[in-house]
């Protein structure tokens, strides 16, 4: 965890030793004179691509707890207006689209920025070799003359001394992701590979990751929100984990939140795909991967992946994709722990089934000694039946008065 690095807005002077003043003139000093520490009302927003499959730009463009039309718009309440500039959805283009972020680059542009990262960063010396880039956003003029693309990376490293905060998206962008898998002929890394682990933001901030590919759009747009508030001055930081992941959205393992969970607690496994039992036996990375797809779903608390039946393959984790390859393929660790769950659930789901059946039934239909069900034939206590519930209901009694029954 990373709160001691990390302070709540009132405090953030604190954190480069400098006073509150001090720390505000700093920060105007990179970002322009007219900007201050909270209240905003508004924040420039540069969304940049690398090696980038566009994914997370559709995923955030559909998000809904917050959507980035609530943002935009400033209907969320003390959340400054958002302006977003994005290649995919601004009318803007060609010299108008990048003034904005010439202007932040040079820090005259007058207002604070958020930089937010989508896809991997490739080695551009790599690419410069034949004169050639991987991806860049705009044109200028080269020492020579001539025009040159301006890699996105490069971007990134001009705008993010003076950001707010440097946000990355999605599995290339935080860990490399597919394009850094092994072989890796474009030098590919995420964000904090390039500007390293003292990198700190004009606020104070380290490199926020959202992993996934692609990852929950709620998961960013929220997390964006949180981070708006912190730096208006009327919320701390929220709780980043030691990856620099909001803690409270990859504290936890798929595995916990997901809707087959119970079946891998009794032992029951789907053979194929489209089967409603526990996925582990298909390949299935759940118990070991932070995410939280299943409980939040992927949009508007619908879909994920287990939820739609698919297996999950650990795309939210730095060691994505090569430790989770071959895909597909029962995880080796499972083997012990799906063996131990199915010797458990030969005990455990015949009792289950036992009290299920006893609980499916009223007192009255007890003792007329049937049920007056049209719809199939319902279970009738045996004699054996009842001598198990006489015991069980006596153990579920005991230490109880009788007025509590
Ligand atoms: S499908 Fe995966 S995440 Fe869900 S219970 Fe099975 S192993 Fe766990
Ligand atoms: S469940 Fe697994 S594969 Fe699906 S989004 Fe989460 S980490 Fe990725």
């Amino acid at each position: 965890m990373v709160e001691a690095v990390i302070q709540p807005a009132h405090q953030v002077g604190n954190v480069a030793g400098l006073s509150q003043e001090t720390w505000a003139d700093a920060v105007a000093a990179r970002t322009g004179p007219a900007t201050k520490i909270g209240p905003f009302e508004s924040v420039h927003v540069f969304w940049l691509a690398g090696m980038s499959c566009d994914g997370c730009s559709i995923a955030v463009l559909g998000a809904t707890s917050p959507t980035v039309e609530s943002l935009m718009t400033g209907s969320l309440p003390a959340v400054p207006i958002v302006y977003l500039h994005h290649t995919a959805i601004q009318l803007e283009a060609g010299d108008a689209y990048m003034e904005p972020m010439r202007r932040a680059a040079a820090g005259t542009l007058g207002a604070p920025y958020v930089v937010v990262y989508e896809g991997s960063i490739a080695d551009e010396t790599l690419a410069d070799r034949t004169g050639g880039y991987w991806s860049a956003i705009g044109e200028e003029a080269a020492a020579d003359g001539s025009l040159r693309q301006v890699p996105s990376a490069e971007w990134l490293s001009r705008l993010a001394p003076g950001a707010a905060a440097v946000i990355a998206i999605g599995t290339c962008a935080t860990w490399g992701g597919i394009p850094a898998a092994f072989g890796n002929v474009t030098g590919s890394m995420g964000v904090m590979d390039l500007l390293g682990a003292d990198y700190r933001s004009a606020l104070g901030v380290p490199v926020v990751n959202i992993p996934g590919c692609a990852p929950v759009g709620d998961n960013f747009t929220e997390t964006v929100a949180a981070v708006l508030l912190f730096l208006q001055g009327v919320a701390p930081l929220p709780e980043f984990d030691e990856l620099g992941r909001p803690a409270w959205q990859f504290g936890e393992t798929v595995h916990r939140n997901c809707p087959r969970a119970g079946f891998y607690e009794e032992g029951t496994f789907a053979e194929q795909y489209g089967d409603h039992q526990c996925l582990v036996e298909l390949g299935c990375w759940g118990p070991v991967v932070n995410c939280n797809i299943a409980s939040r779903g992927a949009i508007n608390h619908v879909g994920g992946c287990m939820n739609a039946g698919g297996v999950c393959i650990g795309c939210t984790m730095p060691g994505f994709p090569d430790r989770f390859a071959p895909f597909y393929k029962k995880p080796p660790g499972s083997t012990f722990s799906a063996t131990g769950a199915k010797l458990t659930g030969l005990f455990i789901r015949p009792l289950r089934r036992v009290s299920e059946r006893d609980r499916k039934r009223t007192a009255l239909w007890d003792q007329r000694g049937e049920t007056p069900s049209p719809w199939g034939a319902a279970h009738e206590n045996t004699f054996i039946d009842r001598l198990v519930h006489i015991g069980y209901d006596w153990i579920r009694h005991s230490g109880t008065s009788a007025k509590d029954r």
